[in-house]
């Protein structure tokens, strides 16, 4: 790298610190990198593709498709790809990490980059995003661009953070993981998971009512689709999920917000009451941060659907000028608008870009664990917002896509015999109603529900654009001078 590098030193600030640590953080300045990183020299599709490599990007993949895709990529470029799992989900599936650079360039001589999709399950064109950058890398490394890249950095893609809830999503969408849990307090966790009972493929949410009714989800809610395994006469009263969200999980600022802190509508839905039962208590949050904090990283990204923009910290708090842990923000701002625009200009849809805490108030964040704890410039991509904007307006941040309209369907208590499978003198609510005689079942089916099985539309233009976002991020970190050994611990 070119010029001098400053080098900052971080004072401890927080309760938390321990005692007599130092922090080095290289600043971001222009480097060789940099200018070799151009963008523009990019390619934007691999020449030749292997026929096992050869993906639609359009497609959504169960969680065992990934794995194999990741085993080709690392079969077809053994000589700039490592293959391993850095520890094992609850129901003991593997979080891979594909590793990828050029092997003959020593590793302190290189720049760690991190790329983590998926830490919620349901946001699959995140593990989508994250593994078409891995697939481009390693099918374009004849390119001399990808080449520059892989001499100057490493980079280390874990597209599928939390693959129990990826695996369930299939089933409907759900952000959690899969800790066990025992919703309806019958001793067995999982005992009444939602289950497709109509043959349409979906779940749906049930609702009581008459056939008269005008359906709607004013309509008092009856159940979940399931077929009452646990034979207690409520549906889907214990389904898979945990009521954990593994990015409230982190060990930086762990349940900051209690039930007490203002505006708990905001911080105590986005924070303690989805936290887990301890900091880092989940086995999947425990092996990435053990990750990172083995592994030299500059920079990650960690990428998310919902919304589209990019995300940097912090999440627990506003940026304070004053606060020297707060001194590498400024740059992040930077890189973060930089990363949204080329997002936004590949795909044609609007991102926009804010500190984390401004989008809305969390804590125990993975962005905030990786910068607040490790220094590593750390930030959220959220790829993915579906739906139209209002007139076609790209300043609402929407992919322009069309959803499936949601469906009612009503079955009576002759059809919920005939057709369902259950007896409806058997079934009652969660507090214990049986269904009147003239009343039945309304079966509501949204779009999310609906898109279980499928991918959105373009999603080949989503991950590309994701790509260039990461791309951006990389071209501004510092390069070829050694990496960062994050052994410090504020
Ligand atoms: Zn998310």
């Amino acid at each position: 790298m070119a010029g001098t590098k400053c080098k900052r030193v971080f004072s401890m600030g927080l309760a938390l610190a321990m005692v007599g640590t130092l922090t080095v953080h290289a600043a971001p300045s222009t480097s060789e990198g940099d200018i070799l990183l151009n963008l523009e020299n990019r390619p934007d599709a691999p020449e030749n593709i292997p026929t096992n490599l050869d993906i639609d990007w359009n497609k959504q993949y169960r969680f065992d498709e990934i794995e194999a895709y990741l085993e080709s990529m690392a079969e077809e470029y053994p000589e700039i790809t490592e293959l391993y799992s850095i520890g094992r989900s609850h129901q003991e599936r593997d979080l891979w990490c594909l590793e990828i650079t050029n092997e003959d360039v020593p590793k302190e001589d290189k720049t760690g980059i991190g790329v983590f999709a998926n830490i919620h399950g349901g946001e699959r064109e995140s593990a989508a995003s994250a593994l078409y950058t891995a697939w481009w890398t390693v099918l374009c490394s004849e390119d001399e661009y990808v080449q520059t890249l892989l001499d100057e950095y490493i980079l280390y893609v874990i597209p599928v953070i939390n693959p129990d809830g990826y695996e369930q999503s299939f089933v409907i969408n759900t952000r959690q993981n899969l800790r066990p849990r025992d919703l309806n307090g019958d001793g067995i966790p999982f005992s009444d998971p939602y289950t497709d009972i109509d043959g349409d493929g979906y779940i749906a949410t049930i609702y009581r009512g008459t056939a008269e009714d005008t359906p709607s989800t004013e309509l008092e809610q009856f159940g979940m689709e399931s077929c009452d395994w646990d034979g207690n006469g409520i549906l889907g009263d214990d389904p898979r999920n945990s009521g954990i969200d593994m990015n409230r999980n982190f060990n930086y600022q762990w349940n900051r917000f209690d039930i007490e802190t203002e505006d708990t509508q905001v911080i105590g839905n986005n924070a303690w009451d989805r936290a887990g039962p301890d900091a880092a208590s989940e086995p999947e949050v425990q092996a990435l941060q053990q990750f990172m904090y083995k592994t030299p990283m500059y920079a990650l990204a960690t990428l998310h659907t919902g919304i589209q923009c990019v995300l940097y910290p912090w999440c627990y708090r506003p940026y304070d000028a004053e606060n020297p842990d707060d001194a590498d923000i400024p740059f992040m701002q930077e890189t973060a608008a930089k990363m949204a625009e080329a997002f936004q200009e590949y795909t044609g849809r609007g991102f926009y870009t804010k500190s984390s805490y401004e989008d809305y108030p969390t804590s125990a964040e993975l962005i905030d664990y990786a910068y607040g704890r490790l220094n590593i410039h750390a930030y959220t991509i959220e790829v993915y917002n579906g739906g139209q904007s209002e007139d076609g307006d790209i300043a609402d941040c929407k992919w322009e896509n069309t959803l499936p309209e949601p469906t009612w369907v009503f079955y009576s208590r002759e059809e919920i015999q005939s057709k369902l499978g259950l007896d409806p003198n058997a079934l009652t609510d969660e507090e214990g109603n049986p269904l009147g005689a003239d009343e039945g079942l309304w079966f509501y089916t949204s779009s999310t529900a609906q898109m279980a099985d499928q991918a959105p539309e373009n999603q080949d233009v989503m991950v590309r654009g994701c790509r260039d976002a990461i791309l951006t991020m990389i071209g501004n970190e510092p390069s070829g001078d050694g990496a960062q050994v994050p052994y410090y611990y504020k």
